[in-house]
């Protein structure tokens, strides 16, 4: 297990009129834990984990994995990525045996025998039918691909696994067995893991740690519980209020109901505060909080609980403290 660092990464696509996907996200997941990662689809969340693995240019920035640049990594195996789609994840035409077989560190298991009992040893893991190894991805259900690609993923030993979306194309029926098998094989291979999610209640089942990304950055980041029972920025408590309770389903609902308005453009973010177009404490609704137009709240947000990039938090607001810059809501 090692940790991984994003250091500042920014992605960039384009030339001057481009589009800056991530910008300067700052993100630790230290070993042996959970961080989930939430916000809306358009928000970068799958561009950062791409950054990391090499599929997305990082155009400003280090990722760091147990402190080394990922760059000087062979083939970046100890960083593994699952992604969303385990229909187009596999190749169609290779066995399950094969896909994982392909994903080995070459040299790892003596042989065809010694791979074949490494095949059989991870679809064990993710709880297949070793005798299974021959069948086509055409013959699996969704739940089933899913959990090869967990295999396929673990083949290559990583340090780190990232998990993006993993559950949202799959059934609602069988979301559930592939986040236990997930949680269940984070804590036995003790994996640091990135769990990448648009559903609230998703992350909370599984992290330790929570950020929460609006328009390719970081905007609240700290322990799943803090975040969860204290959130400091206004849009992780308009995630919060669309996710569904914590005594009703994972799977009631997800981000879409979180606000009538939509995200604002990313080849032209909002001056200020990105979410100043969108937020019920800004300056729509106070337009004395004209800083929320004019100062960057990322500047200062190390400062902040939970390193909120807003200046009107959550404990800025509470009622023994004066805001910066205007009143009270
Ligand atoms: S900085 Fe202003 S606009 Fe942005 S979240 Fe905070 S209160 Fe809302």
């Amino acid at each position: 297990m090692s940790e991984l660092m994003f250091d500042a990464v920014s992605v960039r696509y384009g030339g001057r009129r481009g589009l800056t996907a991530v910008d300067q996200v700052s993100l630790t997941v230290p070993a042996g834990q959970v961080v989930g990662l939430v916000g809306e689809s358009g928000s970068g969340k799958s561009t950062l984990a791409r950054a990391a693995v090499g599929l997305a240019p990082v155009s400003a920035g280090r990722v760091l994995l147990g402190g080394a640049d990922v760059r000087g990594l062979p083939r970046r195996r100890p960083l593994q990525l699952v992604f969303q789609d385990p229909y187009s994840s596999l190749d169609p035409r290779m066995s399950i045996g094969e896909s994982i077989t392909e994903a080995m560190p070459r040299g790892a298991h003596r042989g065809s025998a010694g791979r074949r009992a490494e095949v059989a040893r991870l679809l064990e893991l993710v709880n297949l039918d070793p005798d299974r190894a021959a069948t086509l991805p055409g013959h699996l259900s969704g739940g089933q691909r899913q959990r090869v690609a967990l295999a396929r993923a673990l083949a290559g030993r990583p340090d780190v696994l990232i998990a993006d979306e993993i559950t949202s194309a799959l059934d609602v029926s069988v979301q559930g067995a592939v986040l236990n098998l997930v949680r269940s094989l984070q804590r036995r291979l003790n994996l640091s893991m990135l769990f990448i999610s648009h559903n609230l209640a998703v992350v909370r089942y599984l992290s330790d740690q929570i950020a929460v990304m609006y328009l390719g950055r970081i905007v609240e980041v700290g322990p799943a519980e803090q975040v969860l029972t204290d959130p400091q920025h206004r849009y992780t408590r308009e995630l919060l209020a669309a996710a569904p309770s914590a005594h009703s389903s994972l799977f009631d609902g997800d981000l879409g109901d979180l606000a009538d308005t939509e995200p604002a453009d990313p080849h032209h973010p909002p001056s200020g505060c990105r979410y100043h177009p969108r937020c019920p404490i800004g300056p729509l609704v106070h337009v004395d909080r004209t800083v929320c137009v004019s100062e960057d709240p990322a500047e200062g947000a190390a400062r902040r609980r939970h390193r909120a990039a807003c200046h009107f938090t959550a404990s800025d607001l509470a009622p023994t403290a004066i805001p910066r810059g205007g009143s009270a809501s």
